[in-house]
């Protein structure tokens, strides 16, 4: 009871500051990566009343005649508190969302953005997974806030489906728009910017924080290999620093895919049941904040999905 009303407490200064002081801080968290090209790198935790949900990579390009968002954020104050960062750096108008794949740490935030009227980018699966997911994520969330579902936010639903390439034109400067098949999600969505050689991976790409796996680990790793393959020379990942330099920003995020894989195909070859797949990749305890939090789940994942594959 105690520790409830500490939690009540905590929320109410956070509600009571949220144009004030929370705000400062997180402008001052605003990185521009390369020229027009910003990001608010998120915390390395999960969803809490403390962070508001601010816990994945988000950001921003600006061009000569429109912004595009990429990732709008995790709740309707971390939306808000990016809109107002937006307005801080161009007053030009808003006109794109786009979404990086159906997460609720990337998206929620798009409500913030609603006076916007934006054209909302996001893969053709995503609508479909949204309708499947969305409500529960909201719920989730807003339980962790303290039970209102406004603060907890929402998508706008996309207006525009991508299921191969398309381009954004943000006057003088066009972003190049890449949607896959399963890897992170089964709606993962890549931002490239060849004015900066750019490339905006969302959660193709964890660094510091654990990889989690929610759409295909073959497929994941073979998404890897085309990213490497782009002539980007930096990248933002959807968790960890602003920024890294590509393809060797790679390095960290692909090994620990290639061991789970090996590690499962392994245990699956000897007659290992799932419950012992919590076991698996223990050589990356301690690389990686979150470890023990999600390589289990992954684990787990991984040996439903490699089961049944042709062990010759
Ligand atoms: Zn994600």
């Amino acid at each position: 009871m105690v520790r409830r009303t500490l939690i009540r407490a905590g929320l109410f200064l956070i509600a009571a500051a949220g144009v004030a002081l929370p705000l400062s801080a997180w402008a001052g968290a605003l990185v521009q990566v390369a020229a027009g090209v910003y990001v608010r790198p998120g915390a390395l935790q999960d969803a809490s009343a403390a962070n508001d949900d601010a816990i994945a990579n988000i950001g921003f390009i600006v061009g000569r005649d429109a912004v595009a968002v990429i990732d709008p954020g995790g709740s309707a104050g971390d939306g808000g508190r990016l809109r107002v960062a937006i307005r801080a750096v161009t007053p030009l108008p808003i006109r794109y969302l786009i979404y990086t794949h159906v997460h609720p740490d990337h998206v929620l935030g798009a409500v913030a953005f609603m006076q916007d009227h934006p054209e909302v980018v996001a893969h053709a699966r995503f609508a479909a997974a949204w309708g499947e997911r969305g409500a529960y994520y909201r719920q989730g969330l807003a339980r962790v806030l303290g039970g209102d579902p406004a603060q907890a936010g929402d998508a706008l639903p996309p207006t525009q489906a991508v299921d191969t390439t398309a381009d954004i034109d943000l006057g003088g400067r066009v972003l190049h728009v890449l949607a896959y098949g399963a890897a992170h999600t089964d709606s993962d969505l890549t931002v490239y910017d060849d004015q900066t050689r750019t490339l905006w991976a969302g959660d193709l790409l964890f660094e510091d924080r654990v990889p989690a796996l929610d759409g295909s680990l073959t497929g994941w790793l073979k998404v890897l290999g085309q990213l490497k393959a782009l002539p980007a020379v930096r990248v933002v990942p959807g968790h960890g620093p602003a920024q890294l330099p590509w393809p060797v920003g790679a390095a960290d995020e692909e090994r620990y895919l290639a061991t789970l894989c090996r590690d499962v195909r392994a245990l699956l070859k000897k007659g290992g049941d799932i419950d012992s797949a919590a076991t698996v990749a223990q050589s990356e305890k301690g690389r990686w904040k979150l470890f023990d939090a999600y390589n289990g789940r992954n684990a787990i994942t991984a040996f439903k999905q490699l089961e049944w594959e042709d062990p010759s």
